[in-house]
């Protein structure tokens, strides 16, 4: 099937007792059990429920995986991946990473003896140069948030395969509908359902994809055994949200791209970054790796006073975190999302103070033009 098809029905019957068509919400802890050691599979709400694995196989069928284990959140879902692996392995990771990720890995797993290194993942001999006999796992953003760096999925896989490293891809920003990395070799999607999955900007969530028999085996045990699961409620929601993620998608993408070709022809754009553009320097590489470009666009105003206009004045986009609802969002990534992130290295990676995220949403591209260029030119 094609995938707006998969979108709407993959994982999902109607209700065999009353022939409802939508996927019911099972808000229940518990299930009766007819007698001893005989129970109709079900016993638990944290091991079992039914709206959570409907949204599971509905997930792994975008992902071209054959299991999808959902959790609380993006971070719940990174952490669970982390079982893995044992005290004394090491992980080689994209440099420019969520921050979120980076804090949960530096700043938490160190102490518990795993070791990190942060690479530019976009040059693979970087890659091949960070690996030694305790790397067990090569965690992959592409394209990074907020710069748009891409790494060459196909490239690392091979790589990983040559010293049996697993590979993990985190498909936050391009959604399975523009870039499935199980279908390049990658052995595990890890997504923030938060953002393009949800798309609505009201459910935390996270999703951990794999055809690997073993590895679902040991995440759907954390996810039991750490017990990170999501609510039968955010299920349904993400399952509802997933049926347009097609439709959506098609909307960010083109919006995205007649921004970026506007801000491209306007003065006050001192560096523009997206993938989508002739201009961006792995534009043939997201070309080959994805089928769209995503509705993420930075932008460098180089200038401050500019910058604190703009992000003042705009009236469609709202200045907010994260990304990927219907709505767009702007955000200003030195102060927000990489404020931990010292200053000297910020600017190193490009995120100078005069640089903004925009999460473009899926209002009419005109409307959003025009909030553009009346806030930066007030
Ligand atoms: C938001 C985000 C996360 C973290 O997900 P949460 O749902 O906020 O826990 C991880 N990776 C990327 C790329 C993100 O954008």
């Amino acid at each position: 099937m094609g995938f707006a098809t998969d979108a709407i029905h993959a994982g999902q019957q109607s209700d065999p007792t009353t022939g409802a068509v939508m996927t019911p919400i099972y808000m229940t802890t518990t299930y009766e059990q007819e007698e001893l050691h005989k129970h109709k599979g079900f016993e638990y709400g944290r091991t079992h429920n039914l709206t959570r694995a409907a949204l599971e196989s509905n997930v792994a069928a975008l992902e071209k995986a054959k299991y999808g284990i959902a959790f609380a959140s993006g971070l719940a879902s990174i952490q669970a991946l982390l079982s893995l692996v044992k005290a004394g392995d090491h992980i080689v990771v994209s440099d420019n990473v969520y921050g979120g990720t980076y804090r949960l890995f530096e700043k938490y797993w160190t102490d518990y003896n795993l070791s990190f290194s942060w690479v530019d993942t976009s040059d693979l001999q970087n890659i091949k140069d960070a690996i030694n006999e305790n790397t067990k796992l090569l965690y992959l953003e592409t394209p990074t948030n907020p710069m748009l760096n891409l790494t060459d999925i196909s490239g690392t896989v091979e790589i990983a395969k040559q010293y049996g490293i697993k590979t993990i891809v985190d498909n936050t920003f391009m959604t399975p509908y523009f870039q499935r990395p199980i279908e390049l070799g990658v052995d595990i999607v890890v997504h923030s359902s938060t953002k393009y999955l949800n798309g609505h900007s009201d459910v935390i969530g996270g999703m951990v994809l794999t055809n690997d028999e073993a590895i679902q085996e040991r995440i759907r045990y954390i996810q039991n055994a750490a017990g990170a699961v999501p609510s039968p409620f955010d299920c349904w929601l993400t399952l509802r949200a997933t049926k347009t993620l097609a439709v959506r998608m098609k909307q960010h993408n083109e919006n995205a791209i007649q921004i970026a070709e506007f801000l491209k022809t306007q003065d006050f754009t001192h560096k523009l970054y997206y993938p989508g553009l002739n201009e961006h320097p792995q534009h043939e590489l997201a070309q080959e790796q994805m089928s769209g470009f995503g509705g993420i666009i930075s932008l460098d105003f180089g200038n401050m006073e500019l910058t604190k206009k703009f992000l003042k004045s705009v009236k469609v986009f709202t200045l907010a975190e994260s990304l990927g609802g219907v709505e767009s969002l702007l955000c200003h990534p030195a102060s927000m999302t990489h404020a931990a992130v010292p200053k000297e290295d910020r600017d190193k990676m490009g995120i100078t103070d005069s640089l903004v995220r925009l999460s473009v949403g899926i209002e009419d591209a005109e409307d959003l033009i025009d909030d553009i260029k009346l806030a930066a030119r007030m």
